[in-house]
């Protein structure tokens, strides 16, 4: 075999342990997963029946240009129909980006530590990754401005920045996007738009208006609920779109994605109310950690970022006996798990196990 060798020591993706593994491979029969960022109240019921009425169809092809739900979401959005385009999961669209504008060479910069698809999809294009240190936990601007050259292609910002939960506010934003030269494209990755109530931060569907070289990255898999149907979406100045839609294959969302992500849209009184939850849930998380004498970076996603000031691969495993499954082993922050906000049982069950592992694991040290 002859791959490219730029793929030849890529990671295969490590995705958040599935409960079905865990509860057989350690013979429990209770366990809660805050690994992946999934919403713990599911989706809307209307995406439910969507689903269950598009099942008449399935022996037709979607509409690849998914041409009823663009329309949806431009009216929901205040955007016109050829500034979307979806994907199977915002993912595909990090792909499709790298595919359209990365040559080997090429320099993309993007922040240590932050969602590792972007590398992934630079690594297998043959760019150049210049990750540039988080401060604090958050993006630093400034440092990423830095860094651009003539060779740089694209910049990544992902806001809320997963693994940290950090936010860069409106007037960091857009002092950073005053700044960078046209020629360079900016991702603002929103995975977690719609979970954000803090008042400084910045729609980045707001500011496209003024950057004709932002994309910014959206999802139905987080707070709507249906990441199982892999649909996403990109949303940018029409020039930019129809460069991303040449790189697309034909059919990339299904029916079934289209015709659940059309009703979910249409609900957002349940967005609404998982946001609410959500932000409960943050406060009681952080209330616990507070009580545990744990430090926690400022959450606005539905996930928080917190030093347990041990081993946070020792911790992670621990919880997993205990049938609580989160993430660990982030290369810069290995005393810190990142746990998805639960209902507030799910928060309580988390809670009681990592008090008991700490301990454990203090008597032990
Ligand atoms: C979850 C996530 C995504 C994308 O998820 P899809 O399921 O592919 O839409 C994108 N960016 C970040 C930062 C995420 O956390």
């Amino acid at each position: 075999m002859n791959p490219k060798p730029n793929i030849v020591n890529l990671p295969v993706y490590k995705p958040g342990k599935p409960i079905e593994e865990v509860k057989r491979e350690l013979g429990l029969s209770e366990v809660i997963k805050l690994a992946s960022n999934e919403n713990p109240y599911g989706s809307s019921p209307s995406a439910r029946a969507a689903i269950v009425a598009e099942l008449d169809n399935l022996s037709v092809y979607p509409d690849g240009s998914a041409a009823e739900l663009t329309s949806a979401l431009a009216g929901h959005l205040g955007v016109k129909n050829d500034n979307i385009i979806f994907g199977c999961g915002s993912d595909e669209i990090i792909a499709l980006i790298a595919r359209a504008f990365f040559l080997p060479g090429d320099e993309t910069i993007m922040a240590d530590q932050t969602f590792s698809v972007y590398k992934s999809n630079a690594d297998i294009e043959g760019a150049v990754t210049i990750e540039v240190p988080l401060a604090s936990g958050t993006h630093d601007l400034d440092a990423m401005l830095a860094c651009v050259s003539d060779r740089t292609k694209v910049i990544w910002v992902c806001n809320p920045n997963n693994p940290t939960g950090t936010i860069v506010g409106e007037e960091a934003l857009t002092t950073f996007l005053d700044s960078v030269p046209n020629h360079v494209m900016v991702v603002l990755d929103e995975a977690y738009a719609e979970y954000v109530t803090d008042l400084s931060y910045s729609n980045g569907i707001q500011l496209l208006e003024r950057y004709s070289n932002l994309v910014v990255l959206r999802t139905f898999s987080k707070i709507y609920g249906l990441a199982a149907l892999r649909i996403g979406y990109g949303v940018a100045s029409p020039e930019i779109i129809k460069l991303i839609n040449q790189v697309r294959e034909p059919f990339n969302t299904s029916r079934l994605a289209q015709a659940a992500a059309l009703a979910a849209l249409g609900d957002q009184d349940y967005v609404q109310e998982c946001r609410r939850l959500n932000s409960a849930g943050i406060i009681q998380l952080q209330r616990e950690f507070k009580r545990l004498g744990l430090e926690s970076f400022p959450a606005h996603g539905n996930f928080i970022m917190v030093d347990v000031r041990k081993s946070a691969v020792d911790v992670f495993d621990s919880l997993l006996r205990k049938g609580v499954i989160v993430r660990a082993g982030h290369r810069l922050y290995p005393s810190y798990i990142r746990v998805t906000v639960g209902s507030t049982e799910q928060n309580i069950a988390f809670v009681t196990a990592l008090e008991q592992v700490l301990s454990e694991q203090g008597v032990r040290a």
